[in-house]
This record gives C-alpha cells, structure tokens and sequence, in this order.
C-alpha cells in the first residue's frame, strides 16, 4: 500500500487559521493528519541567499519585510488555538522549522549555537501546543550542517531533509527521493528531494509529478509552502495552482486512495507492514 506524509512548510506568527483551512480542510475533513514546519520566533528581515538581489523571504506578509523583530508564534492566540485542536485530534503533527527561520541558522558548525536554538525553539512550540508532541524537525531552506545533524540526532529527533544533506554523514541510510530509513531504533530519517506543489512550476506538470512520485513510491513525501498557493501574499489561492492541488486530493483522499500518516506516526505503520 503506498503511503503519503502531507508536509506543509513555514507556518508561523503571520499565519492565518483560515489560510491553512482553505489548503487542508478537505485532508482534516478526511481524517487524514498533516505535519506542519512550525517557525517558533519567525525574524522579519530574513532574507533568501541564494536568490540574486537577496530579497526577502516570501513567506513574510510585504508589511512585515525588513522590520528587525522576532514574532512569536504564542503572539498569535487564535492560530495556538486552532493547531491545539487539530493537534488533540490527531490531525496536525507539530514539527520545528528552525528558530527563526533566517536563511543560514542551522547551516553552522557552532555547537552551543545550534544547542541554544534547538533548546529555544523547542521551549517555545511545547508553550504554544501543549497539545502536541514535537519529535520531528525540518531545516529553514533545508540547509543543514553536519555538526547540526549530529546534534538533532543526539536529540532524539526524526529529521526531514534534502538528501544532498546527509553526504558527510556515511553512517546514516542512504536514501534520495523520497524515502525513509531509520537512524536509530525508532528514530527515522526521511528525504524529501522535490517540491511538487509550487509556483514556479505549471500546474499540470506539478499534479503529474506528484501522481508519477506515488506510483513509483512506496512512501511520498508532498512538501508544500501554504503560501505559495497565495502568492505574492493575496487573499484567495492562485485559482490555477489550487486546482491542480484540489484534483491531487480528489485522487488521494478516496475510500481506494494510499495510506496517509505523519513522520512519528510512520515508523509504527512501516514495520507493521513488515
Ligand atoms: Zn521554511
């Protein structure tokens, strides 16, 4: 049976309840959980390095680019409120996305660096979703460190990242694609290569993408941006993106469709099926 972990990136102080509802109400309704990249303190200049010009962050509203601040995820209650729910119900699993989501913090080799915003990051998502438990962690931009891979598998993690990550580490499995393997006895490492789900691509080419990954995989990974499906920051989704989403879910959400869980949820379903 394959399997789909429903990955969305980047949810953060400047999130509305109503923006994630309109990409995954259909998946709640379905009973099927979503893993959300929580950013704990999200920095309001963070730039993209890798882009000429650095421009900022497009996950950031345009009134909040540039401004030297931190927000807090605790400072937005309603949101708090309504992952709670969905995460008491089993519908949203609560992964850390960094600290602050700057574009090169676990890119380091500074050991009480990474310690600190590991320690941070964790403090403050434990204080917004008593609800949840945090185990899985997802790199801003997925840039990662050695030093940083080791650190959060000394932490017990599960981790999600690109595979072009784990060259330096030979010891961890060498997966690509989209693929899990385990690290240590219920710790799991999944790779997730692709983005499917984006802008930047037309909308039929992402929707084959994605039913060619699923019929080639014994798990996919579908990691999304919820802001992409709105951007550049509008009120409604791109009506030509969010269909090609919508037509991916007619496919996948139906009584014959795969198996859907979460990153800390999978290990328990992989080896019963073993
Ligand atoms: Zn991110």
């Amino acid at each position: 049976m394959p399997t789909i972990i429903f990955r969305d990136d980047d949810t953060s102080y400047f999130t509305t309840p109503q923006r994630l509802e309109t990409v995954y109400r259909r998946v709640w309704e379905a009973g099927r959980p979503v893993c959300l990249a929580v950013i704990p303190a999200v920095f309001g200049d963070t730039r993209v390095y890798w882009t000429d010009g650095n421009p900022h962050d497009p996950g950031i509203p345009p009134a909040f680019r540039g401004t030297s601040t931190c927000y807090s995820i605790l400072d937005n209650r309603e949101l708090c409120a309504f992952l709670n729910e969905l995460a008491a119900a089993g519908l949203v699993e609560i992964c850390l996305h960094g600290y602050t989501h700057t574009f090169y913090e676990f890119i380091t080799h500074d050991r009480a660096v990474i310690h600190g915003k590991l320690d941070a990051g964790l403090a403050l998502l434990e204080r917004a979703f008593p609800a949840a438990t945090i185990k899985t962690f997802i790199a801003p931009y997925d840039r990662l460190s050695p030093v940083a891979l080791e650190q959060l598998i000394a932490g017990g993690f599960h981790i999600c990242t690109m595979s072009l990550n784990l060259a330096p580490l030979p010891q961890l499995p060498r997966i690509q694609g989209y693929a899990a393997g385990t690290m240590k006895k219920g710790q799991m490492l999944y790779v997730c290569d692709d983005y499917l789900f984006t802008y930047k691509r037309k909308p039929a080419e992402s929707l084959s993408l994605a039913r060619a990954a699923l019929a080639g995989n014994r798990l996919t990974i579908i990691s999304n941006h919820y802001w992409m499906f709105f951007h550049p920051w509008r009120d409604e989704p791109n009506p030509r993106d969010f269909a090609a989403w919508n037509a991916f879910l007619d496919e996948v959400l139906g009584v014959d469709g795969p198996e859907v869980t979460s990153f800390s949820a999978y290990p328990g379903r992989a080896s019963a099926a073993e």
